[in-house]
């Protein structure tokens, strides 16, 4: 199964970034806030250029793996279709998220912003809130 990361990057403002394994790259997008189990929670996720597969190992002063996981897409077709169409689903086994969850494009230009959906299923839940530390080493960025 193709792999997901979640990197907490202290940079002007702290963020989160998103990123799935698609065809040999990190297709990443910025989360300000971070993903929400909560499907209230309609997280802003700024797509930001595709980084390469090693860069999903990194760790560094200003960076922690925050979530590390594997993902099956829960669409029709190719994934990558589905993506470049600006509606895809899948759903994630990780260490801090699964479930299932939808990435939905709302507008396009230099950094098309989209928003990150926790779908309705047994992984939902409001008013949880995910532990900070990294899952590979324990640190923490504050
Ligand atoms: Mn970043």
């Amino acid at each position: 199964m193709p792999r997901y990361v979640i990197q907490l990057h202290q940079a002007r403002a702290l963020h989160y970034d998103f990123r799935l394994e698609v065809d040999g790259v990190l297709r990443s997008w910025a989360v300000p806030k971070g993903p929400s189990l909560d499907p209230a929670e309609k997280r802003l996720a700024v797509q930001v250029d595709d980084h390469s597969l090693s860069h999903g190992d990194y760790e560094g002063p200003s960076v922690i793996i925050w979530d590390d996981g594997v993902y099956s897409p829960l669409t029709d077709g190719a994934f990558a279709e589905a993506l470049d169409g600006g509606h895809a689903s899948f759903w994630l086994e990780g260490s801090k998220l699964r479930g299932g969850w939808t990435l939905h494009r709302t507008s396009d230009g230099r950094k098309p912003q989209w928003l990150l959906i926790k779908r309705r299923d047994e992984a939902a839940a409001a008013g949880v809130a995910l532990a900070p530390e990294s899952v590979k080493t324990g640190r923490t960025l504050t």
